[in-house]
């Protein structure tokens, strides 16, 4: 197996405020792992830490064998190599639905305009909205847009998707297909960090489910360990409150 992550001992503070108080995960290719736990433990902190949005207080973290804390790496590498999903999708409102998917990789000179076109059709093919190429983000529904930001993420070739509460915003009706895209891309070996409030993504997707609470990792295994089993109170009370 190889770790495409791997944190020890992460640390981040706001202040006096400390967010992070000792992570430690390590995530294998392949691996599909679920991010659980109440607002304000940590979780979008830690998710962020990921791709250098935010610079950790202390600790290591390697993605693809790359440090992250040391100055000498390259973080537009790494970060071409870690695609992000927010809650918020922020699509281009003045750009169509491709010039959307394909503008990075364009931009940064990873492609040519035209083989980033047929990049970018065969994502919009992948999440279900080739009709919609040519569309404007505003003519989307919430769950299109966000599968428009699934494939405009895919456009940079990521080997990691980190994923960030991507249905928290939708309503209810949308939900099912953007986490069916999640789910094709887990089926597809692709290797991701999910945080979401989706049990039942979390039950089927997972292979692993990690628990935060107070800026720990207060709990961690697979689904039916976790979900059937809880040992950490905290873990327990959160489950009784979602399930
Ligand atoms: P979660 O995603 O689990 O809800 P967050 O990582 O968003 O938790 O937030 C954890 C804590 O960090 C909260 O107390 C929040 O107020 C604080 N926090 C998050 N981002 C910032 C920031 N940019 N500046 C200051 N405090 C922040
Ligand atoms: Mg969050």
């Amino acid at each position: 197996m190889t770790a495409k992550v791997t944190v020890k001992d992460l640390h981040k503070a706001y202040g006096d405020n400390e967010v992070l108080k000792g992570i430690n995960l390590e995530v294998q290719e392949n691996e599909v792992v679920v991010m659980i736990g109440p607002s304000g433990s940590g979780k979008s902190t830690f998710l962020r830490t990921l791709n250098k949005l935010e610079d950790p207080t202390s600790g290591e973290i390697l993605i693809n064998g790359y440090n992250l804390v040391d100055k000498k790496t390259d973080i537009n590498k790494v970060r071409e190599n870690v695609g992000m999903v927010f809650q918020h999708f922020n699509l281009f409102p003045h750009l169509s639905v491709l010039e959307n998917v394909i503008l990075a990789p364009v931009e940064l000179g990873k492609m040519s305009k035209e083989d980033a076109k047929a990049l970018g059709m065969q994502l919009l093919t992948q999440v279900g909205l080739a009709e919609k190429a040519d569309a404007k983000p505003t003519q989307l529904s919430g769950g299109q847009k966000q599968r428009v930001a699934i494939a405009r993420a895919l456009a940079m070739k990521p080997s990691i998707m980190l994923f960030d509460e991507p249905t928290s915003a939708l309503d209810p009706e949308m939900v099912g297909d953007v986490l069916q895209v999640m789910r094709d891309l887990a089926e597809d070996g692709m290797t991701m960090i999910v945080v979401t409030h989706e049990m039942g993504f979390a039950k089927q997707v997972a292979d692993r489910v990690v628990f935060f609470a107070d800026g720990y990792i207060r709990e961690q295994g697979t689904p039916e360990e976790v979900f059937n089993n809880p040992q950490d109170p905290r873990a327990q009370d959160f489950l009784n409150k979602v399930l």
